[in-house]
């Protein structure tokens, strides 16, 4: 039985990881601080609550059990707060996978699938955005991720360690049976947020001190407002699976990097008149200033990971994106 380990596995995109590996019939165990997690998102693995702030608690970990492959999704992924608190980002980001890669290879393990982000190209010169395009990060959290990719090329050269790096577009959705969902607190994504607004309205909470920000509608785009490339989280998950079969069966030393994306724009607009029509509810909102890190536009190419991992992502339409995580949202509420 394949012996896997997920790194942030009790987090958004990590749970749902857990949940899919668990069903193919692969060994889990979750190592996750439980900063922004929930221990009861990755029921049915083993759970090691640590830090990779600290060596001793990942190295412990590695030397406890024989892993085939690790899986890293632990990270801090808010752009507006990696402006804010840049040395979080560095610290966790960054200092978290160097302790990482180290215990990795102080226990001879030498494949990872890596959480990497569009976020690394920052504004783009053309569109959809191919994995050869330029990286200039424009926020402290796309850094952090892109210094990551980084050391994984400069390990595969020097050390054979294989990793695929999967820069993911915009998660969104949730499990469709509605056991697993975005649970962030805080929340500062787009569509969670959106359908919190609704909640409140449909619950009759809502006021002007609770509703939506849109941050920015002086953007050059259509409508002036940020348009972003959404994708179902089931489908970045069916992507880390891919990638992990290939690591366990060709051992070629490189690392690789692939984008997740559907190659469609929504607008911020979009999101709240799907959300709108999608939950019956009005949705209202207030038009803030232009939120600091913010690329105007990020719509990414898969064709690479399409064709080299055989990926095919199945849930590529918005309206089953926010309607199973409106589905999640409203059936806790
Ligand atoms: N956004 C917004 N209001 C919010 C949250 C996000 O207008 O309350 C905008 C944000 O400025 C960006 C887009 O929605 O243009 C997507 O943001 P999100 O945080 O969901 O994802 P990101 O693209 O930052 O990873």
């Amino acid at each position: 039985m394949t012996n896997v380990l997920v790194v942030g596995g009790a987090g958004y995109i990590g749970s749902h990881m857990v949940a899919i590996l668990l069903k193919q019939g692969f060994r889990v165990t979750v190592f996750d601080n439980l900063s922004r997690g929930h221990k009861d998102a990755c029921e049915g693995a083993h759970f090691i609550q640590g830090n990779l702030l600290d060596f001793a608690a990942i190295s412990g970990c590695l030397s406890a059990q024989s892993f085939d492959i690790v899986f890293h999704f632990a990270a801090l992924a808010y752009v507006g707060e990696s402006v804010k608190h840049p040395e979080q980002y560095y610290q966790n980001n960054v200092v978290g996978s160097v302790n990482l890669l180290a215990a990795m290879r102080k226990h001879k393990l030498n494949r990872l699938v890596f959480s990497s982000t569009c976020a690394t190209y920052g504004e783009a010169k053309h569109l959809p955005i191919r994995e050869t395009d330029p990286q200039v990060p424009v926020n402290p959290y796309g850094f952090s991720k892109f210094v990551v990719e980084h050391m994984l090329s400069d390990y595969a050269k020097a050390y054979g360690f294989q990793s695929i790096s999967l820069r993911y577009f915009n998660s969104a959705g949730c499990d469709p049976l509605g056991a697993l969902g975005e649970r962030h607190e805080p929340e500062t994504h787009l569509i969670p947020l959106v359908l919190r607004e609704a909640l409140r309205t449909k619950l009759g909470g809502h006021s002007k001190d609770t509703a939506l920000q849109i941050f920015g509608d002086d953007y050059d785009t259509p409508d002036g407002s940020c348009q972003r490339d959404y994708v179902h989280v089931n489908d970045l998950c069916d992507a880390h699976l891919l990638a992990a079969q290939q690591l366990l069966t060709n051992d070629d030393g490189q690392a690789k990097y692939y984008n997740l994306a559907n190659a469609v724009a929504y607008s911020v607009f979009d999101v709240v008149s799907a959300c709108r029509r999608l939950t019956g509810q009005p949705i209202e909102y207030r038009i803030e200033p232009r939120r600091s890190g913010d690329p105007a536009v990020l719509i990414g190419d898969a064709q690479q990971a399409i064709k080299e991992l055989g990926w095919k992502p199945h849930r590529t339409q918005l309206d089953d994106m926010i309607s199973s995580a409106w589905n999640y949202l409203s059936k806790g509420a």
